[in-house]
């Protein structure tokens, strides 16, 4: 063949190379919007996230490793089933704390007074204390140190939340963090008055793990807090009584987890995951049922929409996620443990959370662009979305476990009356509170998202090596997240022997 020929024939040959891939640009992106228009109509006119959640929701609390958390379980993996999945259960051992009795009794006024209360989890099986109650109002790292000397030998009374949050820069710190430094400072008993006003107790855990803190701590009204404190202000020297048994033992428990299948040849995944567990005191309406039956309600949709996405969409309900995490934990050790870390693209997390009016790309600047004009395109098909955009960290979810790992993790920016948030870990989170759009709003969007997501072939997506983590979640003042949670030491165990090496092995 002579040189022209050739060159021709190769001209031609790069001509086609060229057109061929841009057709099939054109028809991946029409089958994308095909795809997005019949699961719109699935998580919209064919909702049934509230009605689920109802149903749930009648069965009382899903309390981690007891008889009502184990039936929850089941239930889930039986409607996934029925959704034409092939769930399976991944099960995980956990140190299990249940309640039994608190009482707190007060002299005030030279009467004798018994005041409603709750413990906090993970407090000890038994103990009887009687000290003087010593106010250190919000608890924050200076009102501490006002009060050291005081709070020797006596018990702590303080917010469970800082009240004038909004003038103090510092975040709020976690009801664990304030029982330590109480414990720090020698008190013998913690009593933290909830913030709303009105006969609302709360619970939730007060150790950075699932291990027994030393001392009691429970949880007073406001109402009762503000009469402790008058009486205070009053010149009373108030002695209290605080009694509080509890149980614990070794449990196991299991998270729920059904794959919709991708085209990606490699097997990479988009996790979305929410916490199915509750509390004890309450059917956990906001926490998490409406995140958890939201994901619920967008595999139905995309099994009876029949899409395929490129890659995998992995839907995950996690138990263990109130005693710390446990259940996110164990699934991201296991990941490491089988080397499958790298099969996880993206995660998405719904907790405490409806309504969406935006998203949450946690810190992960180079995300922002291409979540911004993926929350455009759900827009174009939801109007009420408005599609604000924040870009911070945030903690006391399964999002941590994930964040830890270097993967990049999405939010939502709920748009929910705050006044029904106040209810969260209480005895009153339960079904009522919850509109039925706040719950079909969230399974819209972020099911719309997890597909866009899933879909997004040409979009690639670093993890972070050891080190970058490090630096992402220290730069933006996560540092907590390295030392006090467990997380980290867990990923340097697990990746000891490379230090600051790349993880990125198969
Ligand atoms: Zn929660």
């Amino acid at each position: 063949m002579k040189k022209r020929n050739i060159l021709l024939l190769l001209a031609m040959g790069l001509t086609l190379c060229k057109s061929e891939p841009k057709d099939e640009k054109a028809e991946f992106l029409k089958k994308e919007k095909e795809q997005l228009t019949k699961l719109y109509q699935s998580l919209n006119e064919g909702s049934q996230a509230y009605s689920e959640l109802e149903k749930m929701s009648s069965l009382g609390n899903r309390m981690t490793a007891t008889e009502q958390g184990t039936k929850a379980e089941e239930i889930i993996f039986e409607k996934l089933k029925e959704y034409g999945y092939e769930p399976r259960f991944h099960s995980f051992p956990i140190n299990i704390w249940t309640r039994q009795n608190a009482s707190l009794r007060i002299q005030i006024g030279g009467k004798t007074e018994d005041f409603n209360t709750l413990s906090f989890a993970y407090t000890p099986k038994d103990s009887h204390i009687k000290g003087r109650i010593i106010d250190v109002g919000n608890g924050l790292p200076e009102d501490f140190k006002k009060h050291a000397k005081d709070i020797k030998g006596n018990i702590v009374l303080v917010n469970l939340h800082v009240l004038d949050i909004k003038n103090y820069k510092g975040g709020n710190p976690h009801r664990s963090t304030r029982v330590l430094s109480a414990i720090a400072k020698g008190a013998i008993g913690v009593i933290m008055v909830n913030k709303f006003f009105g006969e609302i107790l709360a619970t939730g855990t007060v150790a950075k793990d699932d291990k027994l803190v030393k001392v009691p701590a429970i949880c007073i009204s406001f109402r009762d807090g503000q009469r402790i404190r008058d009486a205070i202000q009053s010149g009373d020297d108030l002695i209290a009584n605080l009694q509080i048994q509890n149980n614990q033992e070794m449990a196991e428990a299991r998270n729920v987890i059904a794959t919709l299948p991708g085209l990606d040849p490699l097997g990479k995944k988009v996790v979305l995951g929410g916490h199915l567990d509750t509390w004890d005191v309450s059917s956990g309406a906001f926490d998490n049922g409406i995140g958890s039956f939201s994901i619920l309600d967008i595999a139905r949709a995309m099994k009876e929409s029949g899409v395929t996405p490129h890659r995998n969409v992995e839907f995950v309900f996690w138990m263990g996620e109130e005693q710390g995490l446990i259940g996110s934990k164990a699934y991201i050790k296991d990941q490491m443990e089988s080397g499958k870390l790298d099969e996880i693209y993206y995660y998405i997390n719904i907790d405490l959370d409806g309504n969406p009016k935006g998203l949450n790309t946690q810190g992960w600047d180079s995300a922002i662009s291409t979540i911004k004009e993926m929350g455009n395109r759900v827009k174009g098909f939801h109007k009420p979305y408005k599609n604000v955009i924040v870009n911070r960290p945030t903690d006391s979810s399964d999002n941590v476990p994930f964040a830890v790992a270097g993967i990049p993790v999405l939010r939502m920016l709920r748009d929910i009356k705050e006044e029904k948030l106040k209810y969260y870990h209480s005895n009153k989170d339960n079904f009522y509170l919850i509109e039925e759009d706040d719950i079909k709003n969230s399974a819209i969007v972020m099911g719309m998202m997890t597909f866009l997501i899933a879909n997004a072939r040409d979009w690639d997506i670093k993890r972070l090596n050891v080190e970058e983590t490090k630096k992402f979640l220290t730069e933006r003042n996560k540092h907590w997240i390295l030392t006090e949670a467990n997380h980290w030491k867990l990923r340097q165990t697990l990746e000891s022997g490379k230090p600051g090496g790349s993880i990125e092995k198969k």
